[in-house]
């Protein structure tokens, strides 16, 4: 059983894992690597002065992997409630979780399928996007939503960022309490 499983490792997907990872929550990213970070070159990441997209998509998941996160390279067809339970369905698996964020960027085919409610997106060229609360909440107890997916503001920095938050939320919520990842530099 996972603490967390992440569908979807784009930027708001593998950052969301580098935190639950890190925070040793045993998690689990499935992708199938059909992302649109790939297509990028960034030129307006805070602190990174360039990057090619799939430098950033292969350097993020190392280091969500370096922590401990589980990467399958796979496709996310269903997913069901029993009870506290998640269970999430692949083309070539099963999985349980308690808790699973969203991070399938411009699509939210996975979300409808599950039930999970949508709403309008207001970004260019994102039709649909899935209804999430201030802290990354769907309708479905338990199932989050982080980065594009989410409606955010279509850029790296962004939904890195929001990959982030819903993660800390989360691992907040497992914890029973707020949580805070920092490390202090040693002079
Ligand atoms: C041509 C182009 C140029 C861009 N240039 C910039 C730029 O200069 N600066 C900038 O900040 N941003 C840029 N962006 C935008 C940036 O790429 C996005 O804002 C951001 O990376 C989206 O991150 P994400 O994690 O939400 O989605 P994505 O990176 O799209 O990741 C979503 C992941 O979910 C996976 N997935 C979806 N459904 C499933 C499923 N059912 N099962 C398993 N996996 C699934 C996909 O395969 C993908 O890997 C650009 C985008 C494009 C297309």
């Amino acid at each position: 059983m996972f603490d967390v499983a992440i569908i979807g490792a784009g930027p708001a997907g593998a950052s969301a894992a580098l935190f639950t990872a890190k925070a040793r929550k045993k998690t689990l990213l499935i992708d199938n690597d059909k992302g649109m970070t790939r297509r990028a070159l960034l030129l307006n990441y805070y602190g990174v002065k360039e990057i090619d997209g799939p430098d950033m998509v292969d350097i993020g998941l190392k280091q969500a992997e370096s922590f401990g996160a589980e990467l399958i390279n796979d496709t996310a067809v269903d997913l069901k409630k029993a009870g506290d339970t998640i269970q999430i369905e692949t083309e070539n698996g099963q999985y349980e979780a308690k808790h699973v964020i969203l991070a399938t960027g411009a699509t939210v085919n996975f979300a409808e399928k599950i039930g999970v409610q949508t709403k309008e997106g207001t970004e260019p060229r994102i039709k649909k996007v899935v209804d999430v609360d201030a802290a990354g909440k769907t309708n479905i107890d338990g199932v989050w939503a982080a980065g594009t997916c989410a409606g955010m503001s279509v850029h790296a920095i962004i939904t890195a960022g929001d990959g982030a938050k819903v993660a800390i939320n989360v691992i907040s919520e497992l914890n029973g309490e707020r949580y805070v990842d920092h490390d202090i530099l040693e002079k």
